[in-house]
């Protein structure tokens, strides 16, 4: 095989570090920090004491944003090319992956979904994360071309393998939910190599601006499910998905159409797996195991690794996302930690994890 070639089925995997700064009860419980990010050699150095004993390990990646990247510096760097990728017609997945407690939620919606006006300039306000920019992007990038386009984004959960759709206007009791959590929405193979969800809310957005009422409709539905159904939301998976399709006249007059896909990931806390046993052998109890977020790095090490079977249907996530993942697709995986010392064991798993998909 030649290297051209070779090339030309390269997987497209970036992996991105994200350390968070230090919470007020950290600062002002003086928690010592064990991270260190330089953001200029793409390096995360990680040194302890313990036991009298030092320990320092560093870990490069695509890219380092250390505690106080803004959230407009991240997306410039890390997912304008993404999106601009997703424009041209292919399907990209980007993920946050890590401890609960170290930003994924924060990276991908951001803090601003009360602000849901822009600023004079129609600048989005600082705290927005990736899927009002990366909207907002596609709009401004749409609205300046001379071509019929469509934008629709759906919002699910996954949890415990079973989807609930985020965007459904529909009735959110305690019974409502059970009935609901009886009949499933299903997942149907759609005959092009995807998957559908039979059943699931498409909503067609004409502006950015829409993005933050629907993010926020979705939040409060997930949180109010939680409640009611006694959910850990660290154990559930969420998907915002874009579809963008673009009719675009070539100059011999014929018609094109471009069809492209962002998916942004906000996963299940990293917790839920890496205390799986998996180091030492042990099998974990029924249910305990988040089967999506185990999949999901099978999926990537064989991606990666050009190994023959990608275990896609192994789990919902990872058969949601399979026209996403590999091929001519972009993936992005963006690994959160913190720099406290009491998570020092998480860190180093995610750090491992993230360098490891690399
Ligand atoms: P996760 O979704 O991984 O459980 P969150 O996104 O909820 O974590 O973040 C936990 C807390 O830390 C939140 O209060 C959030 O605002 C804050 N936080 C996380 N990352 C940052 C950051 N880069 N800058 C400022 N605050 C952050
Ligand atoms: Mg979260």
């Amino acid at each position: 095989m030649s290297g051209r070639h070779d090339k030309e089925r390269g997987v497209n995997v970036q992996v991105l570090l994200r350390c968070r700064p230090f919470s007020e009860e950290e600062l002002r419980n003086h928690a010592p920090e064990v991270l260190k990010c330089n953001e200029y050699q793409r390096e995360v150095a990680v040194s302890q004491n313990i036991a009298g004993k030092q320990f320092d390990r560093v870990f490069t990646f695509d890219k380092v944003f250390g505690p106080s990247a803004l959230q407009k510096d991240l997306y410039k760097q890390a997912v304008v090319p993404i999106v601009n990728e997703v424009l041209e017609g292919f399907n990209c997945t980007i993920f946050a992956y890590g401890q609960t407690g170290t930003g994924k939620t924060y990276t991908m919606e951001g803090e601003c979904k009360r602000a849901k006006q822009t600023g004079p300039t129609g600048e989005l306000p600082a705290g927005a994360g990736v899927i009002p920019r990366a909207v907002q992007q596609i709009f401004d990038t749409l609205e300046c071309q001379n071509a019929e386009y469509s934008v629709k984004v759906t919002f699910l959960e996954l949890y415990n393998e079973e989807i609930t759709d985020l965007l459904a206007p529909e009735e959110i009791s305690k019974v409502a939910l059970e009935e609901k959590q009886k009949k499933q929405l299903p997942l149907m193979e759609d005959g092009k190599g995807g998957v559908l969800v039979r059943g699931l809310e498409e909503e067609i957005v004409t502006s950015a601006g829409e993005i933050f009422s629907l993010l926020e409709r979705g939040s409060a539905k997930r949180r109010t499910a939680e409640t009611l159904l006694n959910k850990q939301s660290s154990r559930s998976h969420s998907l915002f998905t874009i579809t963008i399709h673009i009719k675009e006249a070539t100059p011999e007059g014929e018609e094109l159409i471009k069809c492209g896909k962002l998916n942004l990931v906000d996963l299940a806390g990293s917790e839920n797996i890496s205390r799986s046993g998996a180091r030492d052998g042990r099998a974990r109890e029924a249910g305990e195991i988040n089967k999506s977020l185990l999949t999901l790095g099978r999926v990537i090490t064989a991606l990666v690794e050009h190994l023959g079977h990608v275990p896609y249907r192994d789990s919902k996530l990872t058969r949601l996302l399979r026209d996403s993942l590999g091929g001519r697709t972009k993936t992005c995986i963006i690994a959160t930690v913190s720099p406290a010392v009491h998570c020092l064991e998480e860190t180093l798993s995610t750090l491992d994890y993230a360098h490891r998909a690399k």
